[in-house]
């Protein structure tokens, strides 16, 4: 028998289809059953990767998109890594504007999937000619045949998640899940999953985490913008300053906030009891998780599924080093948690 070569043609192929992953050690104490979909395990390493997919193939059905044309956002995160890996599969120039608070690691890595960065000057209003805002805007208007992803801004972000993460998620819990959790920063994930979750079982309980300083909870209770929420945090894809239509405030039946110093300490914990190497959000999620089990949220027989959205490799300078970790006052430097290693 002549045996065939298994091998993808790219790695977008590799695209969604993520496991979801019991949580047995961690929830030891906790009252239900536990799964966590892990996003990490997309080929960009972030649930983004699903949305840079959609969008950009949404573009060439509709004949926005040709051979050599231009893919713009404004983003030094997940989406602009994902943006770049795929514009690098399917021959598209991707320009990201970001603020000059991003890391030289983050630019290097967009640098190196092929992406053409502008940094912007971090501390200028949003309208202000030189924000990273405005000047993706600006190229996207100079640059014929260019796209502007705009993430936070398009319904395509929800649809992502409704033809991908919801459906997986039905199949992976054979339609026992009976409560949905996850982060909400364009709100993309959370809305779409939920879209189809809900439209298969309404009774679905869809839960959100949100960042203190950040304005989605109240604005959820109140339908009011609040500006008096807004003050800076640590936490980095979660919350927002503003409100973002591409999250379906209906379909979401409450949000929980969780601080820094907690998300933070939880992210450790997930790699210390059930072995897995996940992002600062991802933290954030399994502490709502907690407070949400301590509030009396969940029953013996709940099936809760969180969304874990990215891999904890792009906070080895932030929440897995204790010097940034004692900086921001959450370890005491003497206990350091992660011992140095000493070389001879
Ligand atoms: N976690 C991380 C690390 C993210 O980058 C994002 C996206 N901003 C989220 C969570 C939230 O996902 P969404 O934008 O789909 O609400």
């Amino acid at each position: 028998m002549k045996e065939e070569i298994k091998a993808h043609n790219n790695v977008l192929e590799l695209i969604g289809n993520t496991p979801l992953i019991k949580l047995t050690k961690i929830t030891q104490k906790m009252k239900g059953n536990y799964f966590a979909k892990v996003e990490a395990f997309n080929p960009g390493h972030s649930t983004k990767d699903r949305i840079a997919l959609y969008i950009i193939e949404e573009a060439e059905r509709k004949g926005i998109l040709k051979p050599g044309d231009t893919i713009i956002e404004t983003t030094s995160g997940n989406t602009g890594f994902s943006i770049a890996m795929v514009s690098i599969i399917k021959g598209y120039d991707c320009i990201l504007a970001v603020s000059s608070k991003s890391s030289a690691d983050k630019i290097d890595m967009l640098k190196t999937m092929g992406a053409k960065v502008y940094v912007c000057p971090a501390h200028v209003s949003a309208d202000d000619p030189r924000s990273y805002y405005e000047v993706a805007k600006k190229l996207h208007n100079e640059i014929k045949g260019s796209v502007y992803i705009n993430q936070y801004f398009n319904e395509l972000n929800i649809d992502a998640h409704y033809q991908t993460t919801g459906p997986e998620i039905w199949e992976q819990t054979a339609g026992k899940i009976t409560h949905l959790v996850a982060c909400s920063g364009t709100g993309g994930t959370i809305s779409g999953t939920a879209r189809f979750l809900k439209e298969q079982n309404p009774d679905i309980k869809v839960i959100g985490i949100d960042a203190y300083g950040s304005v989605l909870q109240k604005y959820h209770q109140t339908k009011e913008f609040d500006a008096n929420e807004i003050y800076p945090y640590r936490i980095e894809g979660l919350g927002k300053n503003l409100i973002p239509t591409a999250t379906d405030f209906n379909i979401i039946d409450k949000f929980e906030k969780v601080t820094d110093e907690s998300s933070a300490h939880t992210a450790r914990e997930l790699a210390k009891t059930e072995g897995l190497f996940v992002g600062y959000t991802s933290g954030a999620a399994m502490q709502g998780l907690k407070q949400l089990e301590e509030e009396g949220e969940f029953t013996e027989d709940s099936n809760i599924v969180v969304i874990f959205p990215d891999h904890g490799s792009r906070y080895m300078s932030k929440i897995y080093n204790d010097d940034w970790m004692s900086q921001q006052g959450f370890i005491d430097s003497e206990t350091a948690e992660i011992q140095q290693i000493e070389y001879v």
